[in-house]
């Protein structure tokens, strides 16, 4: 087996894993989990949730931000409306909150979507040397992307992965 298939199976791993843990949020508007991973070990969990103890979005519901933002394309600037569920921690920042900087140094993070603007800033000042993500989140990526370059930061995308049916499905509980 080549070192190419030897990585592509231990990303398959932990990228099911962060699909199995997004299964747990209970925001309407998206389901990411987060996993840490030092080496080839697993060292925390988490996913987007209100704090513990305070009503989820499937008890009051999205608590939605709008803001305009300037966004060029193709050299045009123009502002674009954007909106947020502003309920939920987010899966990156709870990864953050529930593992130790000690255990963070050089490790890498999956990650089932590309982190917003505000989970780079604090991903990149985590000890954590490595991103992996699957689904793109274009709202942040120009941004997002630079940054992590001049971090110096492994920035990748899974592009030909596939999620695990049974995470796909709509969570109730
Ligand atoms: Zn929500
Ligand atoms: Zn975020």
């Amino acid at each position: 087996m080549s070192t190419a298939d030897v990585r592509k199976d231990w990303d398959t791993y932990f990228m099911d894993i962060a699909y199995m843990v997004s299964t747990r949020s209970r925001c309407s508007r998206r389901h990411v989990g987060a996993v840490l991973v030092q080496g080839k070990k697993l060292l925390g969990t988490a996913y987007n949730g209100a704090p513990m103890g305070v009503p989820d979005c499937s008890e009051a519901g999205c608590m939605i931000s709008e803001e305009y933002e300037l966004v060029v394309t193709d050299g045009q600037e123009e502002m674009v409306k954007k909106q947020r569920c502003i309920r939920t921690i987010h899966a990156e920042q709870n990864l953050l909150l529930f593992t130790d900087r000690i255990d963070r140094e050089g490790s890498s993070v999956y990650v089932t979507d590309e982190p917003c603007w505000t989970c780079s800033n604090m991903l990149a000042n985590s000890g954590i040397t490595e991103i992996v993500f699957h689904r793109p989140y274009p709202k942040d990526t120009g941004k997002v992307t630079n940054m992590m370059k001049q971090k110096g930061i492994t920035f990748r995308r899974l592009e030909h992965y596939q999620p695990p049916r049974e995470t796909m499905m709509t969570v109730s509980d």
